[in-house]
């Protein structure tokens, strides 16, 4: 029988449950907050410490910003993504890998955050120029004040996923 009621839990388990409760609700109202003493983007108080992603935009190189160790690894993971994004000049063509790249960061942040969905398609990645496509692509985040680092770096790396077994998909019916 599964437990449906927390009355029926027996009291150890039960306090567990609500300190657990309570410390979810805590990180919560951190949560965009800065202090030396939790996690900007998630609330952690697990060892949070100054951010080396480098990507100032992401708010992390702000006076009094720490992030924990999750948050930080996963900074740096949407970064290497736009980072390799940007690293592609604008193309017309329907191969275009800048478009893909932006596609996968644009479909992972539409299950995440609505603002910074909103933000990113403001931007273009077929017709915007280098310098213009970066800048725009990077304020998104600051405008959209978004925090869910962790979440984003997992949705990006299921979109990548995705992509590959596209494609793999579309050379075997090439082949085929
Ligand atoms: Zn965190
Ligand atoms: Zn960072």
């Amino acid at each position: 029988m599964p437990i449906t009621n927390v009355e029926e839990l027996n009291p150890e388990s039960r306090a567990y449950l609500e300190s657990l409760v309570d410390q979810l609700i805590t990180e919560q109202k951190r949560v965009g907050t800065p202090s030396p003493l939790w996690c900007l983007y998630c609330g952690s108080g697990n060892n949070p410490s100054r951010c080396t992603c480098g990507v100032k935009i992401f708010g992390c190189s702000e006076p009094f910003v720490n992030a924990c160790s999750d948050c930080m690894s996963a900074h740096k993971k949407v970064a290497r993504h736009l980072a390799k994004m940007f690293s592609f000049p604008k193309s017309n063509r329907v191969d275009s890998r800048r478009h893909a790249y932006f596609k996968q960061t644009v479909q992972a942040a539409e299950k995440i955050d609505g603002n910074l969905f909103r933000e990113l398609t403001k931007t273009e990645a077929w017709t915007d120029g280098d310098t213009v496509f970066k800048q725009r692509v990077l304020a998104s985040f600051r405008k959209a004040n978004f925090t869910q680092f962790q979440s984003l770096a997992r949705g990006i790396a299921e979109q990548e996923d995705a992509y590959v077994l596209r494609s793999i998909g579309r050379f075997i019916r090439s082949v085929g």
